[in-house]
């Protein structure tokens, strides 16, 4: 009786923590591989061009696996019937749209996995690091959502994960 007693209070008190532990270790691999996609966004298109996802996934991880990792390109006329509206910027006309010039968001990469208490979703953009939103926060700009909407001229995102990039 002793004995099963200890064992309770201690995978009461020891579990949480690993679990915790092992939670946070991979929220920050997220964090990693967001950062590796950029890179490879970037590569493919040498800094200028944002290439399309088909690109991005055939070209920059041809390995990769489905998954919960998304790569979405916004519609650079973005009126909102005309594919995604990443960013709340119509390219076309700037001056009438409220988040415009300054958020002018070229992609997003984020993560769809659930990491419970420890975040909503992290989210990588061609002008933000990886950033986590946090359980609770205000999501205006709700990337998230748009994995589940139509693209434009894009088929529907993708999930994968993202294996080693390609070697040059
Ligand atoms: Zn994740």
């Amino acid at each position: 009786m002793v004995a099963i007693a200890v064992i309770v209070v201690v995978a009461g008190v020891v579990i949480p923590d690993v679990y915790t532990d092992f939670e946070k270790a991979r929220l920050a691999d997220c964090k990693v591989e967001l950062d590796l996609m950029k890179a490879v966004a970037y590569d493919l298109g040498d800094g200028i061009y944002i290439p399309t996802p088909e690109e991005f996934w055939g070209e920059g991880f041809p390995d990769a696996e489905e998954g919960e990792y998304y790569y979405i390109v916004d519609s650079q006329d973005a009126n909102a019937d005309h594919g995604n509206d990443l960013d709340g910027c119509v390219e076309d006309s700037p001056g009438n749209s409220p988040r415009c010039p300054g958020m002018d968001i070229k992609f997003v990469v984020f993560c769809a996995h659930d990491h419970g208490d420890l975040a909503q979703y992290v989210y990588a953009t061609d002008q933000d690091s990886p950033t986590v939103v946090l359980p609770g926060d205000e999501d205006h700009l709700n990337f998230k959502a748009q994995k589940d909407k139509g693209q434009g001229d894009y088929p529907k995102p993708e999930g994968k994960t993202p294996k080693k990039p390609k070697k040059k």
